[in-house]
């Protein structure tokens, strides 16, 4: 058989793999959008990496868009079979390709307002609403630790890998007649003892492993330093500078764990009165699934919720939907702490919020994870003084401040310590995707300390033979 990297191959997003057995059954390992790479993105998203007509089946890792995103795009194509992936993934799915297609036809339109596009020269976007329900029909759940038959000769089975509500690495068993073998996708890895997802589960040892490496050249702080990193930001913030604490966040995930955290400060009583706001449609679907799901949450999430009946409200929060809602608080002068999409600041209401209050010494943006430098969060994180938003430059006067314990991505630590199941001398090829070329580097160099070897950087559109 063999593998094509088609996307997240020296970079963190657009994750696309294919599997290709001796008698052409394909089998796709994730169909996710580019994101965050400037004026290349669209062309990248928008362009056909495989007939879909000759594609099994596709497995789906975990909903984020970096991995689910191009799905309904595939399905309007022409993909006819199915996509298989866990239930809390489906579950976050349904909400993510949806908001997905909203904003793309909100941008095209307004672009082609902006450029007097009309007819044939106006952009489409890559899939609308209507797209995204003809795909969500072809998705069938799986449970995790079940084995399932995706395609002739190819079985599969999602362990949960401790990324996200839902996530799951895959573990494939593939009967080619003439040889057997195993190939474990991890997915994203999570990391070990964080505040809301369980620990990820160890897969059982593989032939062929395609890992990824986003943090492949780092390590976190500890988790619980967040909390109280967290907790500074605010009193700093609202108390002695009386502003605005504005924390770009992802709606799955990454904004949960910041209420958990601030719902603990406050049970606790260190949280001043202070008023928080999680300013995301997405957000607010994506925490009511959180609750529907939460047998996949830790043990500490649980016992948190039976004694104060909900991880995820308290008080002082209030989720907002209704856009007005959101611009009045662009124009409030009430210190207070906003919570808001995306996480990389390049688009969603969080963009507003920091157009509005950048060039204001008392506000403080709070950076809780990692950021595309190409993007508006990575460039703030990056320290530049001056910006673009929305077509204007502004001055860089608010305060920048990071978070940088809080990654979903486990660090080469983690990574290593989940691949410790693998029997390192019986690996074929370990692969690493999703990860920019400095941090696979240095993870290549840290899995060949720890006894690993046959690893291979896959370059965009690289194929191997298995
Ligand atoms: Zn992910």
């Amino acid at each position: 058989m063999k593998v094509k990297f088609a996307g997240a191959a020296k970079t963190v997003t657009g994750s696309k793999h294919i599997l290709q057995l001796w008698d052409n059954t394909t089998v796709l390992l994730d169909y996710g959008m580019y994101q965050g790479l400037g004026k290349d993105t669209y062309s990248l998203n928008a362009s056909e990496i495989i007939d879909p007509k000759k594609v099994n089946a596709l497995i789906l890792s975990h909903a984020h868009i970096d991995h689910s995103g191009l799905i309904p795009k595939f399905v309007k194509d022409g993909y006819e079979g199915k996509i298989y992936c866990t239930p809390a993934t489906y579950a976050l799915c349904e909400i993510m390709l949806r908001d997905s297609a909203f904003i793309q036809e909100a941008d095209v339109r307004y672009s082609n307002k902006r450029k007097g596009r009309t007819g044939k020269d106006a952009y489409e976007p890559l899939y609308t609403l209507a797209d995204v329900d003809i795909a969500l029909n072809q998705f069938e759940v799986i449970d995790t630790h079940e084995k399932f038959n995706v395609a002739p000769g190819v079985d599969a089975t999602f362990i949960p890998n401790g990324h996200i509500l839902g996530s799951a690495a895959v573990y494939l068993e593939i009967d080619e007649i003439s040889e057997k073998s195993t190939l474990l996708f991890t997915g994203d890895i999570g990391r070990f003892n964080t505040s809301l997802i369980r620990d990820p589960e160890c897969p059982p040892a593989a032939d062929y492993v395609i890992c990824e490496s986003t943090y492949g050249d780092r390590l976190h702080n500890r988790n619980e330093d967040a909390e109280q990193e967290l907790l500074e930001a605010v009193i700093d913030t609202l108390k002695r500078k009386r502003g605005k604490l504005i924390i770009p966040a992802f709606s799955l995930g990454r904004t949960q764990e910041i209420v958990f955290a601030l719902n603990k400060l406050d049970l606790y009583g260190l949280l001043p009165d202070v008023k928080i706001y999680v300013d995301s449609p997405l957000a607010t679907d994506a925490t009511n699934i959180t609750r529907d799901f939460s047998h996949l949450l830790n043990r500490e999430v649980q016992r948190f919720a039976a004694s104060r009946s909900d991880a995820f409200g308290f008080r002082k929060l209030t989720y907002i939907k209704r856009k007005e809602d959101s611009q009045a608080l662009n124009f409030s002068k009430e210190p207070c702490v906003i919570i808001s999409a995306s996480g990389m600041a390049d688009a969603g209401r969080v963009k507003h919020h920091i157009f509005h209050g950048i060039e204001d010494p008392s506000t403080t943006l709070l950076f809780v994870g990692y950021a595309e430098p190409m993007s508006l969060g990575g460039k703030l994180q990056r320290g530049e003084k001056e910006v673009t938003i929305f077509g204007e430059t502004k001055r860089v006067k608010a305060e920048i401040r990071m978070i940088t314990s809080l990654s979903a991505h486990g660090d080469y630590k983690e990574m290593i310590h989940y691949l410790s199941c693998q029997q390192p001398d019986k690996i074929k090829k370990l692969f690493l995707v999703h990860g920019d070329p400095d941090a696979q580097t240095s993870f290549k160099k840290h899995l060949e300390e720890a006894g690993f070897s046959a690893i291979f950087i896959p370059e965009m559109g690289e194929s191997f033979e298995l």
